[in-house]
Order: C-alpha cells, then structure tokens, then sequence
C-alpha cells in the first residue's frame, strides 16, 4: 500500500469519525408528538425516536406508572411526558390532549398506534371481541383525531396525523375478520380525514406494519403463540419466519415502523397526504394465510 493510499485512508477515517460527531439536525425540534400506545412495541420506539429528533413527546396508554417510567426513560418532564388515557374513552381523551397542551404549550403530531388482537374466525369471534377491536382501533383513533383538531386548527401550524393501521387493512387471510375490519376501517379513515384536514395544513397518512414479533406486546399475549402453532414454528423463531417469506427478507422491527412515522412527520415527504405506507419487507399476497 502506498503512502498515498495510507493517508486517502486515515484522511476518510478522520472525515467520517468527525461526521459521526458532528450533532444531527433535529427533524422535529419544537414540535409536541402524543403517541397513543406508546408504552411499549411500535409506539415506544415511535416515541423514542421522536424524542431523539428532538420532539416533546406525550406518551399516552393504558397504565399510568409505564407511562410515567418511558416518558422519565426520554429525558425530563421538559422532553416528555406519561399521560394515562383509554383511547376508547372521550373524557379520558380530552383530558390527555388538555395535558399535553398545558406541558408543551399544543399538539403538532399524534399517531394513532394503540391496538390489540383478537384474532378469530366468524364462527369463533365473539360480539365482545369485534367491538373492542373496532372500539380500540378505528373508535380511538376517531376519537383521538377528533379531540386534537381543534388544537391544530387553532395553532395554524399544520401538523401531522398517522393511523398505525396493519397490512391486515388490504389483505385478506382467514380467522381474522373483526381486526381485519377494523384495520381496513382506520386505514380508509386516513384517506377520509386527509381530503377533510388539508384546508388546515394537516397531512394525514397511516403505515401497514406486518411481522413486527421482537419488542410487540401483542405477540407475547398468547397471539405469538397461536401463531406458531399455526405455521408450525418454535414461537422465538416467529420473527425470522416472517422475514423469510417476505421480499427482502429481513425482520421487521418497531424500531421500521418508527423511522417510517418519522419519515411521514418531519416533511420528508412534505406534501403527501392520505397515503398509508406498507412497512413490511414486503408481503406478497400468495405468501398470506
Ligand atoms: P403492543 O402491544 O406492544 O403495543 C400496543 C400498546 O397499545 C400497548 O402498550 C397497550 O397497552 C396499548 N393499548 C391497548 N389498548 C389501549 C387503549 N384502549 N388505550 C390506550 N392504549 C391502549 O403492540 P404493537 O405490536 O406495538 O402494536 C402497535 C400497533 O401496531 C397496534 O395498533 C397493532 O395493531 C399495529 N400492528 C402491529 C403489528 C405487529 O406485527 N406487531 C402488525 C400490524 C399492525
């Protein structure tokens, strides 16, 4: 190896080592993001990276203590906040959005992630577990929507909403009506509140996941497992089953999902609205059952 070569090589080296210092531009510094679910799978990692882009994050679930400790893991109350709130419940949600404006003084971005499943056939899913899918999914999300428009209204700031929807909203396989349904409904709302919320600067757009087994909650609640069975696979191995009968076979993880929400808020995409993104390696429809 030349002298030349040696010093092209330690000059790149000492170039890229500098790059890698060099601070990052925060995508989302000034803006107040308030993640439904964001206590664990999909939304935690969403609210992690908002948080790293310089975001306030308003981390909104189920269990007031799991808010409370991701939102103290993002930083201080001046990051982030935990709020307890039922997306199903309309108080509950008015008073989680009044939260996040009386900490970070309004609501620029909010994603709709909260979800469960309760997968089934028509003859094995009860009225219970169809209404509280649709009341979780496609309810809350309505909901959440509804209780922070007036807030980006009044801002005039535009600001971004994202349905965490499911490659479930546009495929079909079998035993899966109820979350199907409501998947399918709270991806066709996306399109239905974007053509309604332009006027205000707000973009709507929602992402299909799929796969996503590593970090998920809703896979460690017997679902993981009911799954397996079905395709024959060790459970801790559901992950990499996924990826293999994907495209690009790669496994799919919360922390794609997230950078995909980040993608659609930070004006990457600056005016694109009403469109629901697949992030899932890429499911072709003869692999689904
Ligand atoms: P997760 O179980 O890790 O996270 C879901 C969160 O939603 C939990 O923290 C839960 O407490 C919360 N939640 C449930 N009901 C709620 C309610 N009524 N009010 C407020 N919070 C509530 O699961 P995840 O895999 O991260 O899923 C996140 C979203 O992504 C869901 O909407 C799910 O349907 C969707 N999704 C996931 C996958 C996947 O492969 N994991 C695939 C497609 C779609």
């Amino acid at each position: 190896v030349s002298e030349a070569d040696k010093f092209a090589v330690e000059y790149w080296q000492l170039e890229e080592d500098k790059l890698a210092r060099r601070p990052k531009p925060k995508a989302l510094a000034g803006k107040v993001a308030l993640v439904t679910g964001g206590a664990s799978g999909i939304g935690l990692a969403t609210a992690q990276l908002f948080a790293e882009h310089g975001a306030n994050v308003v981390v909104a679930d189920l269990d007031a203590e799991r808010c409370a400790s991701v939102a103290a893991d993002l930083g201080s109350t001046d990051v982030a906040v935990g709020v307890a709130l039922d997306v199903t419940d309309p108080d509950a949600v008015q008073a989680g959005v009044d939260a996040a404006v009386l900490a970070f003084g309004g609501v620029d971005l909010v994603v709709n992630n909260a979800g469960i499943t309760r997968a089934g056939s028509l003859a094995d899913t009860s009225l219970e577990d169809w209404d509280l899918q649709f009341s979780i999914m496609t309810r809350g999300s309505f909901l959440v929507s509804k209780v922070v428009e007036p807030v980006l209204r009044a801002q005039r700031l535009g600001g971004d909403i994202i349905n965490v929807c499911s490659k479930n909203a546009v495929f079909a396989g079998p035993n899966n009506v109820a979350y199907s349904s409501a998947k399918a409904a709270q991806a066709h709302m996306v399109r239905l509140l974007a053509a309604e919320l332009g006027e205000i600067g707000v973009r709507v757009n929602g992402i299909n996941p799929d796969g996503v087994v590593r970090g998920s909650g809703i896979f460690a609640g017997g679902w993981g497992a009911s799954r397996a069975e079905t395709y024959g696979v060790a459970e801790e191995d559901l992950g990499k089953y996924y990826a293999q009968r994907t495209v690009l076979k790669v496994e799919v993880l919360p922390e794609h999902i997230a950078s995909a929400a980040l993608a659609l808020t930070n004006g990457t995409l600056p005016i694109t609205t009403g469109l629901v993104v697949p992030v899932d390696s890429g499911v072709p429809q003869a692999f689904l059952r």
